[in-house]
């Protein structure tokens, strides 16, 4: 792919060893934030001449007082304070940038044509876990989108494991990867991921594991959407680039992780569709550009 030097997106919210900048990006703003309310009262000026002698005299002492004070920022700043991300780590983030930027051209054009407004989301990168509005996560359940808070979580770490762990390597295979989780954004902005959910409802398992099927196929389609926006409006794709998001999509059908894990294949409980089926979808947004064809709960055949 063609990425470096092309826009950023605005939108990614880097936690990856947030607890550095915790008290120097949050204390500062909330202490000048709190100062008028204190100058006014004669109380709040004795407080305020009581803090500072705290907190100088804390200095003075060794002690950092201030992110005490201002609830225990100082902890997560010492636990990891040494944590500096690497080169790799910061053009990983540009990449995700780029790509992020690209998936808000590709989907503000496609709302236009619908004649509606697309909303970009956030994409939070993390190590390790993050909290979200869907939750406590680990990095083991991969990337994900989360409709409550619409922001998509990628601790990409998982893009090391898409590499050696699912043999699909490649630049183009990531981005697939991001433009999925997107996916299910434009299905939440859409109604459809609430339509599903309300169709659930009541559903035996199996049939519910069917809805979540289609839903994951739409989100390859999307992504193949996306894709191919980024070949052929904006040119980015490098001979086989295709054919790396084509692994990544067989590597993560859900027939293909369950014998990776040394489980039987069993078609009613997939929730993403097996490989082909995913490589099917995405093939059919890429080859189209037509959203028109990702109407994967009329198909009749996945
Ligand atoms: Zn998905």
């Amino acid at each position: 792919m063609k990425w470096r030097g092309s826009r950023q997106s605005s939108n990614v919210e880097d936690r990856r060893g947030q607890g550095a900048q915790y008290s120097s990006a949050a204390a500062a703003p909330l202490a000048l934030r709190l100062l008028p309310a204190l100058v006014k009262t004669k109380v709040g000026r004795i407080v305020l001449v009581v803090g500072v002698v705290v907190v100088f005299g804390g200095k003075m002492l060794g002690v950092d007082v201030l992110p005490l004070l201002l609830g225990g920022g100082g902890v997560s700043n010492s636990a990891s304070g040494g944590t500096e991300l690497s080169a790799e780590q910061k053009e990983q983030a540009q990449f995700v940038s780029v790509v992020l930027a690209d998936t808000e051209d590709t989907w503000h054009e496609i709302f236009a044509q619908l004649g509606k407004t697309y909303k970009e989301p956030t994409l939070v990168l993390f190590s390790g876990q993050v909290k979200s509005a869907c939750g406590m996560a680990s990095a083991a359940v991969g990337p994900f989108y989360c409709p409550g808070d619409q922001q998509l979580y990628i601790d990409l770490s998982f893009f090391h494991d898409l590499k050696t762990r699912y043999s699909a390597p490649g630049d183009f295979a990531q981005a697939y990867v991001i433009a999925h989780e997107v996916g299910h954004h434009v299905q939440t902005l859409l109604g459809i991921s609430a339509e599903v959910h309300a169709a659930k409802r009541g559903k035996s398992e199996a049939a519910s594991n069917a809805l979540s099927v289609r839903q994951e196929l739409q989100a390859d389609c999307f992504a193949g959407l996306w894709g191919h926006a980024a070949n052929v409006d904006r040119n980015i794709l490098d001979p086989g680039d295709l054919e790396e998001a084509l692994t990544a999509a067989t590597a993560i059908g859900d027939d293909r992780l369950q014998k990776g894990a040394g489980r039987e294949v069993v078609p009613d409980s997939f929730t993403h569709g097996s490989s082909a089926q995913r490589v099917r979808w995405f093939r059919a947004g890429f080859d189209s550009g037509d959203i028109s064809v990702c109407d994967t709960f009329g198909a009749k055949n996945l």
